[in-house]
């Protein structure tokens, strides 16, 4: 098997991959800001760091990956008060929008989804590490990071710190990308507005000691993998970096993989330019899921992905080949069913097709007919989805994800029946627990028996 090689922005170089635990990867992405529904950038984003679960547990890792939904920020707190409504109420409808867009574009979810609301008290307590530590000052109620006490700022992205005055700071956590300046960890509250109480005064927390707190809950110090975009370089993971490292004195990440920019007709995505889009839009203009993710995943994630809706910007010679591949496919089922025949079209135009990417032969036009040729041989194949594991526990077969079978399940069941008999409720407890972490849910019917089933 070849060694993997993985792009640090922290270096700027093409590092081998080892995680700090051998076997095991901790992987954190920033997740959306669901203030509004994701565009198809934030999507290109999704799909890249997909791919790289997808092939490090094909690899045999055992991922522990985080994804944080920012479900408070400056302009959630504002919308949601200028709605009348809770923080949570108002993020909801974007939250599940984007649970669903996930699922609509195969991304599969990571261990860990979590909410930012779920996690003031952790931010509230790196805060106060960081006091301790003096990289904060007050000022007018809110609580802000000293950029200059911290030697290594900048080193992620290798912004030019040399401007850059002691004390200066922005209120905004939207600000400019040159302003490289001292950052809100706590904000004082706003009148009208929701704030928290907290140890450490009334307020909300800063965006940047969102992603620090969360991502060192669940992944320790020292994460394996950190990915985002690659506007979310500078500031945002720099201040991560600044904010952790400070904490902790350990190195926070130790590969930061960043995914480049979508344009949409060679231009930059912008409201005001009228081409921004969501997924919805584009399924409304009749894409198909399937074409969007091939579309998306298809260019290598450290080059921007022109996305146009030309439908001449298809290459004829790939447009034939899609055509005769069909074609032979289509002769070798003919064939008195020769599937080694039609097994070969497959292949010829898979190898053909990523030779034309390479070049970049391969056009947006292409990829709906390139997924309805590859959506055809698994109409017919039936392999390319991966649902073995769930079939074989439905017919009562372990799967190799640590999945019980009912044999198991059943044994389980009656040792914690056994245990409730003797009134050891600390192990009835524990094997509930158990099943529970294993996707089981019981149920204690009336006549004190126990039904079970899967999560
Ligand atoms: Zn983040």
């Amino acid at each position: 098997m070849h060694e993997i090689q993985l792009h640090n922005t922290l270096s700027g170089k093409i590092e081998p991959f080892a995680p700090l635990k051998p076997g095991q990867v901790g992987m954190y992405t920033c997740g959306p800001t669901v203030y509004d529904y994701a565009h198809i950038g934030n999507y290109r984003t999704f799909v890249f760091q997909d791919i790289l679960r997808r092939f490090l547990k094909l690899r045999g890792f055992k991922l522990n990956h985080v994804m944080n939904l920012t479900d408070v920020d400056d302009r959630i707190i504002a919308n949601a008060a200028a709605a009348g409504v809770g923080i949570r109420k108002y993020t909801e409808k974007f939250v599940q929008a984007f649970f669903t867009d996930c699922k609509t574009l195969s991304i599969e979810s990571p261990e860990h989804w979590i909410r930012a609301t779920d996690h003031i008290d952790d931010m509230v307590a790196l805060i106060e590490k960081l006091q301790k530590n003096t990289y904060t000052y007050p000022s007018e109620g809110s609580i802000y990071y000293r950029i200059t006490k911290f030697k290594d700022y900048g080193k992620l992205s290798k912004v030019d710190l040399s401007g850059i005055q002691a004390g200066a700071r922005v209120d905004n956590d939207r600000y400019e990308k040159e302003s490289a300046r001292d950052f809100a960890l706590w904000k004082a509250p706003k009148p009208g507005e929701h704030f928290w109480e907290t140890p450490i005064g009334a307020g909300r927390p800063g965006w940047h000691i969102e992603c620090s707190a969360m991502a060192m809950k669940y992944l320790g110090d020292t994460l394996d993998i950190h990915t985002g975009g690659i506007d979310l370089a500078f500031p945002h993971h720099e201040n991560e970096i600044a904010q952790s490292e400070a904490a902790t004195g350990k190195q926070f990440v130790r590969y930061w993989l960043h995914a480049e920019h979508l344009l949409v007709e060679g231009e930059k995505m912008s409201k005001s330019l009228g081409n921004f889009f969501t997924l919805r839009d584009l399924f409304a203009k009749g894409y198909k899921p399937s074409a969007l993710r091939f579309a998306l995943a298809s260019v290598p994630y450290r080059r921007q992905l022109n996305f146009t809706f030309d439908p001449a910007g298809n290459q004829p010679g790939m447009a034939a080949r899609i055509a005769k591949a069909a074609d032979d496919f289509d002769g070798g089922l003919s064939d008195d069913l020769n599937t080694a025949q039609a097994l070969a079209a497959v292949y010829d135009f898979v190898r053909e097709a990523n030779t034309a990417m390479d070049k970049g032969e391969f056009r947006q036009g292409d990829v709906s007919a390139a997924a309805e040729f590859l959506g055809n041989f698994d109409q017919v194949f039936a392999v390319l989805e991966d649902n073995d594991a769930e079939k074989l526990k439905a017919i009562g077969f372990a799967g190799d994800d640590g999945g019980l079978s009912d044999a198991e399940i059943e044994k389980l069941v009656e040792e914690r029946q056994a245990a409730r008999a003797r009134r050891d409720f600390a192990a009835s407890d524990r094997v509930r627990k158990e099943l529970s972490d294993r996707g089981i849910i019981l149920e204690d019917t009336k006549d004190g028996k126990v039904r079970w089933k899967r999560k």
